[in-house]
């Protein structure tokens, strides 16, 4: 797909500007599908919503190669792709983008106070869409190679691997997906799973077994992340015998799973036991005015496509709420 659209927006579209409210109607906090799904839905509706994008623009969908389940594109489409075609619609119908990251809230107050690296912002509604980030081992060795041989990102580093070996760490949709896409560049996918069993959905286990690149090792944990400046190998020990074993490999892929972006909201609204933020079923939080979307609340769904319902529903339910404001 040919796009003309940069997911940096240009000066005008950036803000703060002249002509920034003094108060904002809305503040979407997070810029991945969830948050410019909700800004176009407040678009649309002449809130002149502001999004907060933080450092993670395009959300989980950027750090995806290829969607097949998103609706619509029967032929897949692209992470990045669609990320940028949702900003695009959001800030065709008047959402304004800023490129800092929250850091601090007040949802005590009225209006609610929303602190960014770069200033403070008054709001009348919050719509949280802050998402979720790859959970890590938290093995020795990690800390020292991140970015030298370990990553969270296929889509991003994967080509640093072509004709090499790499391990993909995790049973999930996340794991299999990316060691597909991985096993197009690098010449062998070692699959750790921690159990004999895959959590992926039946037609990924389908195909990465059939893909002759990949091999499953089973009921393994991973010990320790080897190298001197670079990942050479992974010490292994085996869950079922207690066999330790090193396996040689150039990269480290990590997919086991996802830990909410909620810290700077803890003790502010209410989360539950995993840091998920709690939402009713109209995105509401327990403090009004404050809503949530995408998968910063949704431990079950890391979808996308709940991703653009969710944040629909938290922008539909803000203007409820400042309409019932304004009285
Ligand atoms: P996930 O579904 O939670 O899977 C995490 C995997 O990592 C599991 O297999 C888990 O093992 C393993 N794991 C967890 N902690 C571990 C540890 N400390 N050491 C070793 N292994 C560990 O996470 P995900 O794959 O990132 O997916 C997140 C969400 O996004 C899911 O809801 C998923 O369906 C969704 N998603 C969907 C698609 C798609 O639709 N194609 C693509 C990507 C992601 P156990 O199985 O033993 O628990």
């Amino acid at each position: 797909m040919e796009l003309e659209f940069s997911l940096r927006p240009t000066a005008e579209e950036s803000v703060p500007g002249e002509g920034t409210p003094e108060v904002e109607n809305m503040v979407i906090l997070g810029g991945g599908i969830a948050g410019f799904t909700a800004a176009m839905y407040a678009g649309r509706s002449g809130l002149n919503p502001l999004v907060i994008v933080g450092n993670a623009l395009g959300g989980q969908a950027a750090m995806t190669e290829m969607m097949e389940n998103y609706p619509g594109f029967p032929d897949g489409i692209g992470g990045v792709d669609l990320a940028e075609l949702v900003q695009k619609q959001a800030v065709k119908f008047g959402a304004r983008l800023e490129h800092d990251v929250a850091i601090e809230v007040d949802f005590s107050v009225r209006p609610f106070i929303v602190k960014t690296y770069g200033r403070t912002i008054k709001a009348r509604t919050v719509i949280i869409a802050t998402g979720a980030t790859p959970r890590r081992l938290f093995v020795p060795g990690e800390d020292k190679f991140i970015g030298r041989g370990i990553s969270f990102c296929a889509t991003c580093d994967g080509y640093f691997y072509r004709n090499k070996t790499v391990a993909v760490i995790g049973g999930g949709n996340s794991a299999l997906d990316e060691g597909l896409y991985l096993a197009r560049l690098a010449e062998r996918v070692y699959v750790i799973h921690r159990r004999d069993q895959l959590r992926a959905e039946k037609i990924l286990q389908e195909r990465a077994f059939r893909n002759p690149k990949m091999s499953f090792i089973w009921n393994t944990v991973v010990e320790e992340v080897l190298g001197e400046d670079h990942v050479t190998g992974l010490k292994l020990r085996n869950v079922k015998t207690g066999e330790v074993s090193v396996l040689p490999v150039d990269g480290v892929f990590e997919y086991i799973g996802m830990q909410p972006n909620t810290e700077i909201f803890r003790g502010q609204i209410e989360l539950d036991a995993n840091g998920y933020i709690i939402t009713d079923k109209r995105q509401h939080t327990n403090i009004e005015g404050v809503f949530a979307a995408g998968d910063v609340q949704s431990p079950d769904f890391q979808q996308a496509v709940i991703a653009a319902g969710t944040g629909a529903a938290a922008a539909i339910e803000a203007e409820r709420y400042l309409a019932r404001l304004e009285g």
